[in-house]
């Protein structure tokens, strides 16, 4: 067994835990406050004071965990101890000896550890304790209560005790309060007398001091419990995160489902309706019978109808899946509203009159072009449809100097809207009892109004009177030109067509050859071509490369690969790279049109396809 020999040591200066056992003056009993913070430097403390009390034949006493106590074992037999040696160590579990019914009873605690001591008191045996006493249920009342009655009790007694606590689990409040009742206190590297240890206080705790004891104590119970509190609120918060994840996450995942349904959907309808349309359109040009000819525009504007509605479905979708993307430029407002009235009559053919008040030529209004053409197709629609053929439509625009605004207004002097359904018209979906039964609609136009207009940072409003007639309107920012500016909204496609040019070779790549019929027809009409086609991605690449034509038509949905992989396989051959190439599909999506213009198609046209819109694009081509 190793001995050390005693030394003497300086109390006035700070002085290590081994100086301090191994000196002489230890031997009076010592009651030593360690408030450790390093559970490696805590071990080898502990180690070297048993180590110190085994040299020096002191019982010893540790009131630790088994895995600790099976530590020092280990590191004793390291240091050379024997298994006797050893057995001069009484172990007792901390939490066992600190804890009665979950809580720190001083009394008890006090008893138990007298009736521990008394037997090697009694032979005047010296006995040092290492203990980590476990304060975290323990009230700074109780604690302070058996720490006194062990202060006296070491002290008379002649034992030395080392009192750890967890520095880091024990508040502030209860450290200050333990520094007045131990007559040293120790860190993990140093300790020194403790400058607040006072006899007479361990013995006698005044009333006022009890009471304050009492309101600190009431406060930390408090503390802990909002402690509590907000652990058990933020384990909640993380479950209602994780469970916003999840939904959002299914909720992405519905609306990635809900549009590739939709554009499936579009899709399967319009290849029907581009044969039922292109056919009409055919039948219409071949037939002087006004009978058949009243028939077959009756096909026609049906399927028109069906056409509208799978586009107004597609495009609300679209809109409420935050898939609009809003590009604003500076319209020039008399030229965009000539332009609006002008293709709503071409796709209605009402022959209802529509008087515009004079528009200022420098008026101009910030938005995006194609979505305020919905939003004002939508509200002049809807005021010829609810307007009888006597009825007035008149579309003015006041510019507010103030506000920076252009206001557009749509009045009609049609059926009107009560005032209870004032605020229900902008909701989705919803349709007027009165209207429902006589006017065709899906009720999702003024939703589209709204959802749009809000999108591009403007408002929007209906004054309305039953029977007398209706005023929509919306606002957007806007300004009135101070000088001549460049009309920039003209339409950039010509409107003169260019004279046909006998047998224009063009290559149809499509494999539904229903389309390929009805296309071939149509570009008959057009002017006189060469039509080659073919069914194949593949065939249709070398075709173009073998027969070199001045157009190319290309279908997206081919058998073997993707019209886009083609459209790049077009743009990356010297000879095919300059044929201008029109796409032609069902697929109507926003992302999809882009994506084909981006990779270098000229136009895009979505089946149904329009004869006149062909013959445009064909004969702009032509020569
Ligand atoms: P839809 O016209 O397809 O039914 P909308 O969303 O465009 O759907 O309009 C919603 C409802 O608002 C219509 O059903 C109609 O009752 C009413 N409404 C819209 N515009 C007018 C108008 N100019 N005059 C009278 N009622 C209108």
């Amino acid at each position: 067994m190793k001995r050390t020999e005693l030394t003497s040591v300086d109390l006035t200066e700070p002085f290590t835990l081994k100086e301090l056992t191994n000196s002489s003056m230890i031997e009076s009993g010592a009651h030593i406050l360690y408030m450790f913070n390093d559970h490696l430097l805590y071990t080898q403390n502990a180690t070297s004071y048993i180590m110190e009390g085994l040299n020096k034949g002191h019982r010893i006493v540790l009131f630790e965990d088994q895995t600790f106590f099976d530590q020092i074992n280990n590191n004793l037999l390291l240091e050379g101890y024997s298994e006797d040696a050893l057995k001069q160590i009484t172990y007792i579990c901390h939490s066992k000896h600190y804890s009665t019914n979950n809580q720190f009873q001083a009394d008890h605690c006090y008893e138990n550890l007298v009736k521990l001591l008394k037997p090697a008191v009694e032979q005047h045996r010296t006995t040092r304790i290492w203990g980590q006493v476990l304060a975290q249920n323990a009230l700074v009342s109780e604690l302070r209560k058996y720490e006194c009655s062990c202060d006296e009790f070491l002290n008379s007694e002649k034992v030395i005790s080392v009192c750890a606590y967890n520095a880091l689990e024990t508040p502030s409040y209860i450290q200050n309060e333990m520094l007045k009742v131990h007559g040293y206190f120790m860190v993990d590297e140093k300790i020194e007398k403790s400058p607040f240890y006072n006899k007479k206080y361990v013995v006698n705790i005044s009333p006022t001091e009890q009471l304050k004891l009492k309101k600190i104590e009431m406060e930390n119970q408090e503390l802990k419990r909002r402690n509590h509190q907000l652990v058990k609120e933020k384990a909640s918060q993380k479950e209602r995160e994780q469970d916003l994840r999840i939904a959002k996450r299914n909720a992405e995942k519905a609306n990635a489902m809900k549009t590739t349904f939709l554009s499936q959907m579009s899709h399967d309808l319009r290849t029907p309706l581009n044969i039922i349309q292109g056919y009409s359109q055919i039948s219409l040009l071949e037939t002087n019978d006004p009978r058949i000819q009243s028939n077959i525009q009756k096909i026609y504007d049906a399927s028109n109808n069906l056409l509208k509605l799978i586009e107004e479905i597609l495009d609300f979708s679209a809109i409420e899946a935050g898939k609009v993307s809003i590009n604003k430029e500076c319209i020039h407002a008399r030229s965009f509203i000539d332009q609006c009235i002008k293709s709503i009559f071409d796709i209605t053919h009402s022959n209802q009159i529509i008087k515009v008040d004079d528009i200022d030529d420098q008026m101009y209004i910030e938005a995006d072009r194609l979505r305020l053409t919905q939003v004002l197709t939508n509200l002049i629609t809807n005021a010829v449809k609810y307007t009888q053929s006597n009825g007035h439509i008149s579309i003015s625009l006041d510019h507010d100097h103030v506000k920076d605004q252009v206001i557009i207004n749509v009045e009609d002097t049609g059926i009107g809207i009560p005032s209870n359904e004032l605020t229900l018209i902008f909701e989705p979906f919803y349709r007027s009892k009165r209207t429902m039964s006589k006017w065709k609609g899906t009720g999702i136009g003024l939703a589209i109004v709204a959802q749009l207009t809000t999108k591009m940072d403007g408002t929007y409003g209906v004054r309305s009177k039953e029977g007398i007639g209706s005023s929509f309107w919306v606002s957007f920012k806007g300004f009135v030109a101070k000088k001549e500016t460049t009309d920039i909204s003209e339409s950039p496609f010509a409107t003169n067509a260019l004279p046909a040019t006998p047998k224009m070779k063009i290559l149809y790549i499509e494999d539904n050859l229903d389309n390929v019929d009805l296309m071939s027809s149509m570009l008959h009409i057009i002017t006189e071509v060469e039509l080659y086609s073919e069914a194949t991605g593949k065939s249709g690449y070398h075709k173009a490369i073998e027969v070199q034509p001045e157009l190319i038509l290309l279908d997206l949905h081919l058998p073997d690969m993707n019209g886009l992989e083609v459209l790049d396989n077009l743009k990356c051959h010297p000879l095919t790279k300059s044929i201008p190439v029109i796409v032609i599909s069902a697929e109507a999506l926003e992302s999809t049109i882009d994506l084909s213009l981006e990779k270098g198609c000229q136009s895009y046209l979505t089946k149904p396809v329009h004869l006149e819109k062909l013959r445009d694009l064909v004969l702009r081509h032509n020569g």
